[in-house]
């Protein structure tokens, strides 16, 4: 096993739940250094694969000889057809949906979300958060892996744990939020933490 993984991420919220994977999966995890200093790369990908991918082969130039790790990651709400899926972190933006009272993303993408499903009779939405977490060394995609979680969107926010869509996303089988589900619990069912695992599972048997 390498000794330690570094994370190509600058969203405070995916780090959170990088840092408490390390501790649960016993690995060392570390942000990229200078991460702000680097100018993002274009994710034109259509899948959370292909940004993955797209990613991770980016920012390991910045990391000469180390193991970098991104992820792709969004929320799938099958009354809508699965949007905001890739787009899930600019959902409101790309519809032109910028109310000036929310001047936070997360905020902005969760009230739209609700709009849009708003003409819905059903209180039920069926939902799923996805994740695909790439590996690469030196410019090169080595391993991927995925993960998912199934739940509902609420028609009410609850919670102020996580970030992004979780006090949304409700998991039927825990009668919680993800924003009121621990952060070392949502390791072991969370999106992320299945598709950490499954990779550390993989990078354990792969020669890199
Ligand atoms: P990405 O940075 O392009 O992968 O965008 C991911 C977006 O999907 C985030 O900005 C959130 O809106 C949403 N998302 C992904 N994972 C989570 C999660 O664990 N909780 C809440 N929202 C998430």
């Amino acid at each position: 096993m390498p000794q330690t993984l570094y994370v190509a991420t600058s969203n405070p919220g995916k780090l959170r739940d990088f840092a408490a994977a390390g501790e649960v999966f016993r690995i060392q995890i570390a942000p990229l250094p200078s991460l702000q200093d680097i100018p993002p790369p274009i994710e034109d990908g259509l899948t959370f694969e292909d940004n993955a991918r797209i990613k991770a082969a980016y920012y390991s130039a910045f990391a000469p000889g180390c193991i970098v790790i991104a992820d792709d990651s969004g929320l799938e709400v099958d009354a809508i057809g699965g949007e905001p899926g890739v787009r899930s972190a600019r959902f409101a933006e790309d519809a032109g949906f910028a109310p000036e009272e929310l001047e936070d993303a997360d905020a902005r993408n969760n009230l739209y979300l609700l709009q849009r499903l708003a003409s819905r009779k059903s209180e039920k939405s069926t939902a799923r958060y996805r994740c695909v977490i790439a590996a690469a060394r030196e410019e090169k995609v080595f391993l991927t892996a995925d993960g998912s979680v199934e739940g509902e969107i609420q028609t009410e926010p609850r919670g102020n744990g996580g970030f992004g869509y979780d006090p949304l996303f409700y998991l039927p089988t825990l009668r919680k939020t993800m924003a009121e589900v621990d952060l070392v619990e949502k390791q072991s069912l969370s999106h992320r933490g299945k598709a950490f695992s499954a990779l550390l599972e993989k990078l354990r048997r792969t020669p890199y």
